[in-house]
Parts: structure tokens; C-alpha cells; sequence
């Protein structure tokens, strides 16, 4: 009897407590609501704060320094460059996201010198012949004589014997550096198994070719398995292919060397339990071009490409790391090497991930967005636009600060595959390059420097990347890839 009375009084006293605990929510909701709404736009403001125009000049100004040498790969200064954004992840509070919870994800790779000196190219009487310079050696040291056969690239006999020193052309001005390679891969296995020893190439004297073969005689380059030559080639002048009847040559062996590249990468997990299993990438890649081929003291400081997207990467990692309301989902923030050899930083991470890809709901890849199109300021447009809704999805959150993203008539569909989101995206990750600038004069030249950047809408536009992408940290939308 006793205990029931009890049970009573406290089914009382409960419902007394809910009735006005009811009634105080009722008078006092809307300020109650109201002080959450203004401590979300606190902490909102918390972050934006870290994205400050003195702090992205300061940053873009360092990567782009003369003395970061144009963070070429396989320099010591892209090295610097790398422990810099490493520095700047532990700096705003993220874990390392590389192997072993380090901030590296590391790769041994190897490096080709193409030989300088100890050349030979002359008539079978000795008389030395001029050459340009050494586009290719192999791994062994070349040496040929004879009749010089003459040939087109793209069409070498199926079959038969040819000369051991063939001479073809490449009409100026030559493709795409990557185009050039592939042709060149392909004419090279082809001649090398019809018994060619080496291919002499008749080139414009002013072709890039000619640059970039000078420039691999001081500059360590990547060597890319897939474009690996199968005989030398050594460039000579267009002007003077009828004086070759006749030649003897000798190309020395490619100095390889090893280097440790190094992506960056750094994390803030997810606080929701669940969807902290999924990650957001922001990433942009960090390595340029170096130094110029014949004269070191002129750098491509890749202020534009991309000084101004590892900016953004390090703004945004201030930023969340700074704001008082945590991610639901994990962010993982990269700064990729190689991108300028074909991709190779960000290929390696797809190939050797340290988050598994499926649990990636999107990669943001930021490339080149310091100098804005006339009349585009805080308006950026993302590659590949209709290959997801993630553009559409961003660019609702990004109105929040007056950012547009937008699809852009040319260059959406046509640069979709020319930057490390397809590293992600040729895994069927949704990944896009977002870029709030334009491809002029300076475009990967020594010219790309920060005093032509507009710091301040590069700041806008790191704002608007930060807004547009609050739908996807918070696990309130998730991007889809549109139907095939
Ligand atoms: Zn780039």
C-alpha cells in the first residue's frame, strides 16, 4: 500500500515537471532558438575569421616564393613546400592522414637526368653535326651509325628491317606535352622492335621540345613507367635534315636517381558516430614546374598553379579546425606532388588510399583561382559539372557570402580530366576542380607570379568554399553522381 502511495506522489510530481517544463519551452522557445541560431553563426564567424585576406596573402607569398624554386618535384624545396603545409595542418589542429597517422603519405619514386655532355652526333668522317639537344636516352649507353632512314611517326611499317638511325618530323608547334609523350612511347616501341637504335627528330628550333629537353639536363624529372622510351631521341633543327645522309652517334645512358615524394595529408574526424565513416577531401596540388631549362635563376613560381590552391587547402584547414562546431563527417585535407608529371600524387593516394574511396563522398580539388575572368570576381566554376550535382549542391550553401558556382561554357567539360579530381573521379569518387580563374599569358610560364593574383577574391572565394561545403561536412546532403 505504502509503495503504491508513493508511486502516486511521483507520477504527480513527474507530470507537474513535464507540464512545466512544457510551459517554460512554449514562453521561452523562440529566444531559445534564437541563441542557437546565434551561436551557430558565432562559430560560423569564428571560422570565417580564419579566412582573412592578410593570412591568404601571407600564405599564397610563401609557396611562391623565389625560394621555394617553383616546388618542383624531386627538388629539396618542394620538400620544404611539403613540410610547410605539414607545419600548417598540425598548426590547426588536425591528425596526420597519411601512413601511420603521420601527415605523409610517401611514395619512392624515380628521378631522370638526361646526359648534358659526352654526345656524339657527327658524318662518318668525324665532322661534328649540330643537334639541339637530347629529348630521351635509355638506360644504356646508344651508339649507331649509318644511312639515316627517314619515316613518318604514324606511319611505321608493320614489318621488315629499317635503319638503326631513323629521322622523322613533328610538325610545330607540337602537341600537348602528354600527347607528345604517348606518340613518341608508341613510335619508339614500334621502331625499336624493326631493329632502329635511335630516332633523330627534326623539330622547330623555337618548340617547347627543345626547352623541356634542356631543362632535363639539370632538372631531375619523374619517370613515368608508361612513358618510358625504348630508343634516344635527339632533336635536331628542321631547317638542316637534308645535310643528314650519313651519321654516326653515341647518347650516354639517363642518370636515374630515388627521392622520397610526398603527398600531405591532414584530418578532422567526423563527430556523428556514423557518418564520421565518411570523408570530404579538399585537396589542390602543390608541386610546379622549377626552375627554367637554360637559366636556373628564372623559377616558375606557379603563384596561380597552384600557390593559390594549396592557400585555399590551408585556409579552409584553419577554418574548420577553428570553428566551434565539429564536422559530422571526417575532412581530409591534401596536398598532392607530381600533378604536373600526369597526375602522380594524386594517383598514387587513389591507388594506395589511406581512407578507403568508397567512403569518400566527394573531393573538392582546387586549382587556380587568383585571377578571376573580367567581371568574375567571387564566381567560381567546377569541371565536369553534370557529372554530379555536387556544383549545384555547393553552389546553394555558397550564396550565404555572395559566391556563385557556376558551370563555365569552355573550360567545364574541357579541363574535367586535366587535374588530380580525376585521380578520384576514374574511380567513380565524386570529384570536380574548382577554379575561380582563367588560363592567361602567364599559364605555366616563369611569369605566374603573386603580384598579378586579386588576394582579396581569392579570400571571397575560399569563403565561398567554406559555405559551399557545409551541406557535405555537416552530412546534411550527399552528392550523387548523375546517371550514365
Ligand atoms: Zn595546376
Amino acid at each position: 500500500m505504502k509503495k503504491r502511495q508513493s508511486q502516486v506522489e511521483c507520477a504527480v510530481w513527474l507530470t507537474r515537471y513535464l507540464l512545466l517544463s512544457a510551459a517554460a519551452c512554449y514562453t521561452f522557445w523562440p529566444s531559445i532558438a534564437a541563441a542557437w541560431q546565434q551561436a551557430i553563426g558565432e562559430a560560423h564567424a569564428a571560422a570565417l575569421a580564419r579566412i582573412e585576406e592578410p593570412s591568404v596573402a601571407a600564405s599564397l607569398k610563401f609557396l611562391a616564393s623565389d625560394e621555394l624554386a617553383g616546388r618542383g618535384t624531386g627538388t629539396p624545396e618542394y620538400a620544404i613546400a611539403a613540410a610547410y603545409v605539414a607545419s600548417r595542418f598540425q598548426a590547426a589542429g588536425l591528425e596526420g592522414g597519411g601512413d601511420q597517422g603521420t601527415f605523409y603519405h610517401t611514395k619512392e619514386i624515380q628521378l631522370s637526368l638526361m646526359p648534358g655532355r659526352g654526345i656524339e652526333f657527327a658524318s662518318p668522317q668525324g665532322q661534328t653535326l649540330p643537334f639541339l639537344g637530347v629529348l630521351a636516352a635509355t638506360d644504356q649507353e646508344v651508339a649507331a651509325a649509318g644511312a639515316v632512314q627517314k619515316l613518318n611517326l604514324r606511319e611505321i611499317p608493320e614489318d621488315g628491317e629499317i635503319a638503326a638511325v631513323v629521322l622523322a618530323e613533328l610538325r610545330s608547334p607540337s602537341p600537348p606535352a602528354r600527347a607528345v609523350q604517348a606518340i613518341l612511347a608508341n613510335a619508339a616501341a614500334k621502331l625499336s622492335a624493326r631493329g632502329a637504335r635511335a630516332l633523330l627528330l627534326a623539330v622547330d628550333p623555337n618548340d617547347d621540345l627543345v626547352k623541356n629537353s634542356l631543362r632535363s639536363t639539370i632538372q631531375p624529372r619523374v619517370v613515368d613507367p608508361r612513358t618510358n622510351l625504348a630508343i634516344p631521341i635527339v632533336l635536331i633543327d628542321q631547317n638542316l635534315t637534308n645535310q643528314l645522309e650519313q651519321v654516326q652517334l653515341k647518347v650516354p645512358p639517363r642518370i636515374l636517381q630515388s627521392y622520397r615524394a610526398k603527398n600531405v595529408i591532414g584530418m578532422i574526424r567526423g563527430s556523428d558516430p556514423v557518418l564520421a565513416a565518411e570523408a570530404v577531401v579538399f585537396s589542390a596540388h602543390l608541386d610546379h614546374l622549377g626552375r627554367a631549362p637554360n637559366d636556373p635563376e628564372q623559377i616558375y613560381n606557379g603563384a596561380d598553379d597552384n600557390a593559390s590552391g594549396v592557400t585555399a587547402v590551408l585556409s579552409l584547414a584553419d577554418a574548420f579546425g577553428a570553428s566551434a562546431i565539429r564536422p559530422q563527417r571526417t575532412l581530409l585535407f591534401m596536398a598532392f606532388w607530381g600533378e604536373e608529371s600526369g597526375l602522380l600524387g594524386s594517383r598514387d593516394f587513389a591507388a594506395r588510399p589511406t581512407w578507403p574511396l568508397e567512403k569518400i563522398v566527394a573531393n573538392i580539388n582546387i586549382e587556380m583561382i587568383g585571377r578571376p575572368e573580367p567581371g568574375a570576381t567571387k564566381k567560381i566554376w567546377v569541371t565536369g559539372w553534370e557529372k554530379s550535382d555536387l556544383g549545384t549542391i555547393m553552389n546553394e550553401a555558397s550564396q550565404e557570402v555572395g559566391v556563385t558556382i557556376f558551370e563555365h561554357p569552355r573550360y567545364s567539360s574541357m579541363l574535367y580530366r586535366s587535374s588530380d579530381n580525376w585521380s578520384f573521379a576514374e574511380k567513380g569518387v565524386v570529384a570536380h576542380s574548382f577554379s575561380a580563374g582563367s588560363l592567361h599569358g602567364d599559364y605555366h610560364q616563369p611569369t605566374d607570379d603573386w603580384e598579378k593574383l586579386d588576394t582579396q577574391h581569392m579570400t571571397e572565394v575560399i569563403r565561398g568554399l567554406y559555405f559551399g561545403s557545409l551541406p557535405l561536412t555537416s552530412g546534411q546532403a550527399k552528392p550523387k553522381p548523375a546517371a550514365k
